[in-house]
């Protein structure tokens, strides 16, 4: 698990303060076991679909030659990527700290102040 701090903007209605926030990136061995997750779920929708009149004589030919690139492509995209963020911040409105957590990666993130409830709009630096 690497992790990285980066700088961080808090924004709310009508001040700023800034933050810090990491990320937590995917390990190989992970994204590995991603993509051959994902080739297996591939694997299996083809072979369960047999049981599927007229759609099969298409999805399980389609299903097994897909499964390989569909594992490889889970392993690129994984792959060194980032994984999830968490974010220390103080609410520039009532100067009480913050800790928040988000699962996916995105530009900016919206957030509200555990402590006085105002909006606040985190974008990372
Ligand atoms: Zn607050």
């Amino acid at each position: 698990m690497q992790q990285m701090s980066h700088s961080l903007l808090v924004k709310s209605a009508d001040k700023e303060a800034a933050g810090s926030y990491r990320l937590e990136y995917y390990s190989p061995k992970e994204a590995r076991k991603k993509g051959v997750k994902m080739f297996w779920v591939t694997l299996g929708a083809a072979i369960f679909s047999i049981a599927l009149p007229g759609v099969h004589f298409v999805s399980v030919p389609l299903g097994i030659l897909a499964s390989p690139l569909v594992g490889v492509y889970f392993y690129k995209t994984r792959k060194d990527a980032a994984k999830s963020m968490t974010a220390d911040f103080v609410c520039p409105e009532c100067q009480a700290k913050n800790h928040v957590a988000a699962s996916s990666i995105t530009a900016y993130y919206a957030s509200q102040c555990a402590e006085c409830g105002r909006d606040l709009r985190l974008t990372p630096l």
